[in-house]
């Protein structure tokens, strides 16, 4: 008797939840500040506003499958392009040619505003975030033009350096640097960004770059993609004292879902796999596949290993709450920019699996909408104001 007790409260507590964490989901304004899809499309010819199960984590059907209500579309160019500005340009002509088709699913969105009223009329608000401020080639008429075009935000490096800003990937590697952080003009863009309220993307930023950046911006800023050091001790995770820094900021670090930046043994597991397959993948880039590619395949094909290698649903929105608050954690999957994603997250359906889990952990209604996006949009307003926030004094 008293186990059926027990199964029976067991039962009704798990039907509370599912009936309860639909509801928060949905009632929630769900924001993902960085998704790949446009990258994925230009380089593979990908049409986003058709079923892309199998090739991508990301179509506009499943997008709002998933409750997903903004999305800021990152527009990547990889280092080596030769005219990245120009490249940007083509990718952001991918996302309006779908809007235009799509005018009931999907809209472009200039502010905070036009938000609300995308999301009130069920459609997608969506954005650009450009990821690389190689893509402005030194030139802040480049900057106001992506800014014109949609783009909210600019992360400021990738992994390689434009001139004017290092990133993780020099700082940790390049030991002949010509210099480290933010140059003269690199303080100009970070200005000229506060001056549009345009956020300022430190993921990807080398540690100098990030403490610079937080002594000169007069606004909140973000992480548009980029998780916890501490968990996962990748040179782009952020460390302790760079998410304090964030939270007095009052900016916003998103969370990326990417296995190697959640999961301190996935680089061992993916070095592993990559020595067992590795004249499979040298015979695929031979034929002209681009590594990441490569590697997206063979994932596919050997599915039972990869999926061994995805780590559970992690914990790491957890830790930041734990150090610095609700108030300054949201999510940057980084679908379709990655190769795996952790357990659970297949693709952009299963956004409600997080506001289950979180449910599940106890918190508040108004803690999980904050997470699944009320922090963002705080920032993004916050950017808008005419009037600076004070600056942040660091030490
Ligand atoms: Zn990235």
């Amino acid at each position: 008797m008293k186990i059926k007790l027990l199964l029976f409260s067991i039962l009704f507590t798990n039907q509370i939840i599912a009936q309860s964490y639909q509801k928060i989901h949905d009632k929630s304004i769900l924001v993902d500040s960085h998704n790949d899809i446009l990258m994925k499309a230009a380089d593979n010819g990908l049409v986003f506003d058709t079923d892309l199960k199998g090739k991508a984590n990301s179509d506009l059907a499943r997008l709002k499958q998933g409750g997903l209500d903004v999305q800021l579309f990152s527009v990547y160019c990889h280092g080596d392009a030769l005219e990245p500005f120009a490249y940007a340009n083509r990718e952001m002509d991918i996302l309006d040619a779908v809007v235009a088709r799509n005018p009931d699913k999907i809209v472009k969105v200039a502010n905070y505003a036009g938000l609300l009223k995308a999301v009130k009329q069920h459609k997608i608000a969506a954005m650009f975030g450009v990821e690389g401020g190689h893509m402005i080639e030194d030139d802040l008429n480049k900057l106001d033009a992506i800014y014109k075009r949609g783009a909210r935000y600019l992360t400021l490096t990738h992994n390689i350096s434009p001139s004017w800003a290092t990133s993780a990937a020099d700082e940790t590697v390049n030991v002949n640097l010509p210099h480290k952080g933010l140059t003269d003009f690199g303080r100009k863009v970070v200005q000229r960004m506060n001056q549009l309220g345009m956020l300022i993307d430190v993921s990807h930023a080398g540690d100098q770059t990030f403490w610079d950046v937080i002594k000169l911006a007069t606004k909140p800023i973000i992480a548009s993609h980029s998780s916890v050091y501490n968990l996962a001790p990748h040179r782009r995770n952020l460390k302790d004292d760079q998410i304090k820094a964030l939270a007095k900021n009052k900016g916003v670090i998103q969370v990326n879902f990417h296995p190697g930046f959640i999961d301190s043994s996935f680089d061992a597991k993916e070095t592993a796999f990559l020595e067992k397959y590795k004249a499979e993948i040298d015979s695929l880039q031979k034929s002209g596949m681009h590594e990441y590619y490569a590697m997206d395949y063979l994932y596919q094909k050997y599915e039972a290993e990869a999926n061994a290698m995805r780590p559970p649903l992690s914990m790491l929105i957890e830790y930041i709450i734990n150090l610095v608050g609700v108030d300054y954690v949201g999510l940057g999957s980084d679908f379709d920019g990655i190769s795996l994603t952790p357990q659970q997250l297949d693709d952009v359906t299963s956004y409600p699996v997080i506001t289950k889990a979180l449910v599940g952990k106890g918190y508040s209604k108004k803690e999980i909408s904050k997470i699944l996006g009320g922090n963002f949009l705080r920032v993004l307003k916050a950017n808008e104001e005419k009037q600076p926030v004070s600056n942040v004094q660091t030490n």
